[in-house]
């Protein structure tokens, strides 16, 4: 349980400033920016926030994805009154973290949440939701694929299997060759991966390239932290990065090293130019994902 209450403390502050070990942040004024992608597409950013927010703007309504950290909801629609008069309608979010879903809470109740349908069971896990009687709860689940609207306003829905977690959604505006791909693409670091809820080491690289093999024509991605938009060729290197992980992983892991051995071992390879060699100590580091690749190759 204790270690349930510290994933989600962690979540909660956002992977900055885990990684850079900053004590939390002193309650101030929730400042969002906005990046322009298209006519009817922006991100929201900012400080201390969470995930990346896409905003689109349909027809009949304003689709967001991901909703940030507690507290963010209402800054985001007040961000959103600035771009647009239409109503946030949809929700969806791109996997369970509370910095990605805490937001939801802070819209109105007839708010449509759509989540791939392994998510909706770690939501209902949270705390959060708990608390304010499962308002922005998830309403309507996919399991593989799903398309909401049509035209310039259709969003495709797809997952394809276990990684950051076991929900990963990569959200599609057709009309605009864009995606949103949460924290399952990690821009040029090494992933984090949650196996408390059903992230897979072992299939994170097989995940990445079935979904970059799977969907067509995308363009320019929207990741779940980063501060700019990125390629789907940036997506298919890092699916071969993730690859190349394993593989290395593997290899050491059945020479008989241990994982904390084997750990120490690790460098990026050279050809990945601009990856971080910087590894989150969320989830235990490198050794952290080596103790869950070597459960999860005893399956
Ligand atoms: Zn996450």
């Amino acid at each position: 349980m204790r270690r349930v209450i510290v994933l989600g403390v962690l979540m909660a502050a956002g992977i900055t400033a885990a990684l850079t070990a900053q004590p939390p942040q002193t309650p101030g004024p929730k400042v969002l920016e906005v990046e322009k992608v298209a006519d009817n597409l922006f991100v929201l950013r900012g400080a201390g926030s969470g995930g990346n927010t896409a905003v689109f703007l349909t027809a009949d309504g304003v689709t967001i994805v991901d909703a940030k950290n507690p507290g963010w909801g209402q800054p985001i629609l007040d961000k959103i009154k600035e771009l647009t008069p239409k109503p946030v309608t949809r929700i969806i979010n791109t996997h369970t973290h509370g910095d990605h879903v805490s937001g939801n809470v802070e819209f109105p109740a007839t708010v449509d949440v759509v989540v791939q349908e392994n998510t909706k069971a770690n939501m209902e896990k949270m705390d959060i939701f708990k608390q304010n009687n499962n308002r922005g709860m998830a309403k309507r689940t996919f399991k593989d694929k799903m398309t909401i609207g049509k035209g310039a306003d259709q969003i495709d829905l797809y997952y394809f299997g276990p990684g950051h977690t076991n929900g990963d959604a990569w959200v599609v505006f057709p009309a605009l060759r864009t995606a949103h791909l949460g924290d399952l693409f990690a821009g040029k670091n090494m992933p984090l991966v949650d196996g408390n809820n059903g992230g897979s080491v072992l299939h994170y690289a097989d995940t990445v390239n079935k979904a970059h093999r799977g969907i067509k024509n995308v363009d320019t991605v929207i990741n779940g932290h980063s501060n700019t938009t990125t390629t789907w060729a940036d997506v298919k290197t890092f699916a071969d990065f993730n690859q190349d992980f394993v593989t290395w992983a593997q290899g050491a892991l059945k020479s008989g090293k241990s994982a904390e051995e084997a750990a120490k071992e690790w460098k990026v390879p050279e050809k990945y130019t601009g990856y971080s060699s910087q590894v989150s100590n969320m989830f235990g580091g490198i050794a952290g994902r080596l103790q869950r690749l070597q459960e999860e190759m005893k399956r």
